[in-house]
């Protein structure tokens, strides 16, 4: 006689159904392009929304990616401050800051923000679900900064990905090396004031730090709109050498000084204070000869915050996701590139982010 042993249960062909279907949840079901941003519905956040929403989550202090009038903000410190010092003190409803590596659970998923290598504060969000990881990069480099913490490849199932400079025709070269020819042809001009166009959120800071990892350590000049911005910098520990505000200099006694100011006051009433400028820009854009005649630009530094062709598709490929959502820029040829490498790709239609590096506007409340 045999004892019948209770029968375990047994898993039917529906359960397993289900299980599959939650463990292998959906990416577009995790975050999806919504007009205010990327939402995230099973967490109840927007990243970088560009629109007023409940709850944000912000990847770095960039006027298109971190708005103002949202009721909570999850951010980096310095991305807190920035937007702080940008909007003032009533810039959200509440904040909270959270370090590289810290893993916040918000809803049904997890949060976890990692150095994006673009400006100071700078994160790639990873959006964990399930067993489902996307990685939201907002902007990002993968070469070194002597200003903000190096970006760090963050393996994923999905990858989306900026494209400002998705194209192959651009490889921005080393940032050094630009900086060597503005000290150049200030060593042939000494008569004359170098004006050096550079956005101020970021890519000004990191002039002036390689400008002093070239030696040069007279003081550099500033445009009252960096000021503020610059300060924070160094309030966090970034070495920047001697800084004075160009306001109240004498126009004689700049010759021969290097200035920074924001890319507009490069080409207005403003440079009348220079003795006869030589006019520089840093930027990714600077690769293309036209937009700096365009600009009328004298001294085109390529110096971009922005991952070049070789930087994107080395990073989507470090990854290793099976999937590549591309968005603001230049979307169409780096989908290709994904498609030829048999990966799934597409275009994500976020509308309202902009290129820092082609902005022209001051921010409100910053002076000349
Ligand atoms: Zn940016």
């Amino acid at each position: 006689m045999t004892t019948e042993k209770p029968a375990s249960p047994r898993l039917t062909a529906k359960h397993q159904g289900e299980i599959a279907y939650i463990r292998q949840m959906r990416p577009q079901d995790i975050l999806s392009p919504v007009p205010a941003g990327l939402f995230c519905k099973p967490g109840n956040f927007h990243i970088d929304p560009v629109r007023p929403v409940e709850r944000a989550v912000i990847t770095h202090g960039h006027s298109d990616h971190a708005r103002a009038g949202h009721g909570a903000v999850l951010a980096t410190q310095e991305t807190l401050d920035i937007m702080r010092l940008r909007y003032g003190e009533n810039f959200a409803g509440s904040t909270q800051a959270v370090r590289y590596g810290e893993e916040i659970r918000l809803g049904d998923v997890s949060v976890k923000f990692q150095p994006a290598g673009h400006v100071l504060g700078s994160a790639q969000i990873a959006v964990s679900c399930k067993d489902t990881c996307i990685v939201a990069s907002g902007d990002y480099k993968d070469v070194r900064d002597p200003t903000c913490a190096p970006f760090e490849v963050v393996p994923c199932d999905v990858f989306i990905t900026e494209a400002t400079f998705g194209l192959p025709v651009f490889r921005h070269g080393n940032a050094a090396d630009e900086v060597k020819k503005l000290l150049a042809s200030v060593a042939l001009f000494p008569e004359r004031a170098h004006l050096v166009g550079a956005y101020s959120l970021g890519k000004a800071q990191r002039v002036i730090a390689l400008i002093r990892e070239a030696g040069y350590d007279a003081p550099i000049y500033l445009h009252g709109a960096m000021e503020k911005i610059t300060h924070y910098y160094q309030s966090r520990g970034i070495a920047l050498g001697e800084l004075k505000p160009v306001r109240g200099m004498k126009k004689a006694d700049l010759a021969g000084a290097i200035a920074l100011a924001p890319p507009t006051a490069t080409s207005d009433i403003w440079t009348r204070r220079f003795p006869d400028p030589v006019t520089a820009f840093a930027s990714g854009w600077m690769r293309v000869r036209a937009r700096a005649r365009q600009r009328g630009v004298e001294l085109p530094l390529v110096i971009s915050d922005h991952a070049d062709w070789d930087g994107l598709t080395a990073t989507i490929a470090a990854t290793g996701a099976g999937e590549v959502w591309v968005t603001h820029g230049q979307e169409d040829a780096l989908v290709h590139w994904c498609q030829t490498r048999g990966l799934a790709a597409r275009p994500l239609d976020l509308v309202g982010y902009g290129d820092e590096e082609e902005s022209e506007a001051l921010s409100e409340g910053e002076e000349a």
